[in-house]
């Protein structure tokens, strides 16, 4: 095994935003890619509908532009944004030059219309976008020498110099072992953190685990009380929460209530293609009024030739759990989706603590604002994670050092922190879920500190937020590694679900991703970020 205790640049996950980011950071410094379960697993692979880019000539980056903001509900950061379009078809070439074989029509690029975008703008190919994408950047980075892949290695805490603070590499467990990996700069591309619900379309890694490193070592974190429901998950007992891409109601689905009436008209004038909080909360309501656990959406309106060609994934997932599509509608329910806030950064993708960097769903750059545009995310991994070429770092100066090894031989009791990270999701999508009240977030925050403090009292932690890096870990008792793989997970899960919580009663508004019932209007005296460091709550300046 090559050495693998100083790189120049470590990045940390390997879902687009940090595959995208390791090709481009330059080739002549020394790379390495940490990712905590296999090269190809992460949300990005899961994408369906596409990636957005204003590259058709009847659209324009200024349209992009005005349908973003408008999305973000009054938050997103205009410069930001103004990055984010004007950098679209550049990103489409790159990818396309990557070998990502996009879906054309007539030797053009094809083009699909998503919810709450005024222009066909939406690249795909076919329903599995995300697995083209990932699937092309995983291979130059197995082609690329300066890019080292340590996969099933588990990011712990960050590494930072006592002095000037300055992040200079992090902890990781990896190969039965915890180690201190160097580097100049560190960026986390660790993805979002849906599991913290009981009811989401991400995947298993989704735990939030880049926002409670950083917020731990004192990053400053931005909005995580806007959280995107997707309105339309597959709802079949035993099933995944497996998304039915917006790109379905684009192509002229219909959503229908157990009378197969159109019902979201209802709520709203632009019925089921209205932004995605508008349609997940016409959903959830109409749930409640009808007491029914499901809606459904209805393909048939759609040629059978055009779900064929667009939707094979669906097609494939939704007969796999019983539902033939073509003769009857899918059951759906609303799923956390993504998350709009995360790691305070700017257009270089600094974050507030110096030598780190964040990019992708971990990151908040301000494009989203209060709810992401659909299919803007992917755009993003890629647009932002392009910055990274502009990364000049020196040398690592850390000193090398020769760590102590401990050995662990025992094991300890597992079975209540299983119980926590059962129960931790089922109680963060009760209160924290599509609609919102103080009393009872307040009695949840309650539970999840007692919960937070019993975990951190336990015998791991002294292997996770107490280690040294002065100090190897060792295990030869095999489950023991995975026993602190599941602690620290559940721990960063509930630090998570506290920042979501308290960040969600600091608000006492509703706007994009957060709806509170207590205080459904949108009130212009909260056009600001939430800011969050340690402790303290902070609204920004008006945005
Ligand atoms: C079902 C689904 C469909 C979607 N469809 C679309 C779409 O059509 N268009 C669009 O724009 N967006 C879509 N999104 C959102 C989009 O896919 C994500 O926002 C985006 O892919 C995030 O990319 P990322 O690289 O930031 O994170 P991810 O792709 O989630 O990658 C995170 C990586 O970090 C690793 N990791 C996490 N924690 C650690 C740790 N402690 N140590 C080491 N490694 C770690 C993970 O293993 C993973 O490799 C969809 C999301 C889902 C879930």
């Amino acid at each position: 095994m090559k050495d693998y205790s100083q790189f120049d640049v470590l990045v940390i996950g390997s879902g687009a935003a940090g595959l995208y980011a390791a090709l481009c950071i330059e080739p002549r410094y020394k790379v390495g890619l940490i990712t905590k379960s296999k090269l190809k697993t992460g949300a990005s692979g899961w994408a369906q509908g596409g990636i957005a880019a204003a590259i058709n000539p009847n659209d324009s980056y200024l349209l992009h532009l005005e349908d973003t903001l408008k999305a973000g509900a009054g938050l997103c950061d205009r410069v930001a944004v103004e990055f984010l379009v004007t950098h679209g078809a550049k990103a489409i070439r790159s990818l396309v030059d990557m070998g990502v074989a996009f879906d054309r029509k007539n030797d053009h690029l094809a083009m699909t219309l998503e919810a709450a975008h005024s222009r066909p703008r939406v690249l795909h190919a076919a329903d599995t976008t995300g697995k083209a994408i990932v699937t092309s950047l995983m291979e130059q980075v197995l082609q690329r020498s300066n890019i080292q892949v340590l996969s099933q290695a588990f990011a712990l805490k960050l590494w930072l110099n006592e002095a000037t603070g300055r992040c200079q590499g992090i902890s990781v467990l990896y190969n039965h072992k915890i180690t201190w990996i160097s580097a100049s700069a560190v960026v986390l591309a660790t993805g979002g953190g849906g599991q913290v619900f009981a009811q989401t379309t991400n995947p298993s890694v989704s735990t939030g685990d880049g926002v409670a490193i950083a917020y731990r070592s004192g990053a400053t974190v931005r909005d995580l009380e806007f959280v995107q429901f997707h309105p339309t998950a597959l709802t079949k007992p035993g099933a995944p929460r497996f998304l039915i891409s917006e790109a379905v109601r684009g192509e002229g689905a219909h959503l229908i209530d157990e009378t197969g009436r159109r019902f979201a008209f209802d709520y709203h004038p632009q019925g089921e293609l209205a932004a995605r909080d508008i349609v997940s909360r016409a959903i959830f309501t109409h749930l409640q009024k009808t007491n029914t656990n499901n809606v459904y959406l209805d393909l048939r309106p759609i040629p059978e030739a055009k779900i064929r060609y667009r939707f094979p994934n669906i097609i494939h997932v939704c007969s796999k759990w019983g539902v033939d599509l073509f003769n009857e509608p899918i059951p759906v329910a609303p799923a956390a989706h993504y998350w709009m806030g995360g790691i305070l950064t700017d257009t270089n993708n600094l974050t507030s603590i110096p030598g780190l960097y964040a990019v992708g769903e971990t990151a908040s750059t301000g494009v989203h604002g209060a709810n992401r545009l659909a299919s803007n995310s992917l755009l993003e991994c890629i647009v932002y994670a392009q910055q990274l070429s502009n990364l000049t770092i020196k040398p690592v100066e850390t000193e090398l050092i020769s760590p102590s090894v401990q050995v662990i031989e025992t094991s300890f009791p597992i079975e209540e922190v299983k119980k926590i990270r059962e129960e931790l999701p089922v109680l963060v999508w009760q209160s924290a879920g599509i609609c919102r009240t103080e009393k009872v977030l307040e009695n949840a925050i309650a539970k999840i500190q007692s919960w937070r403090t019993y975990l951190r009292s336990l015998p791991w932690n002294k292997y996770l937020e107490q280690l040294s890096p002065t100090q190897t870990v060792e295990f030869t008792f095999p489950e023991a590694e995975t026993n602190l793989r599941l602690y620290a997970e559940t721990l960063n899960l509930l630090d998570i679900a506290y920042l979501i919580l308290q960040s969600a009663v600091f608000r006492t508004e509703s706007r994009g991703g957060h709806y509170r019932l207590d205080y459904p209007e949108t009130d212009p005296l909260w056009q600001v970020h939430t800011l969050v460091k340690r402790d303290s709550w902070q609204k920004s300046i008006i945005n």
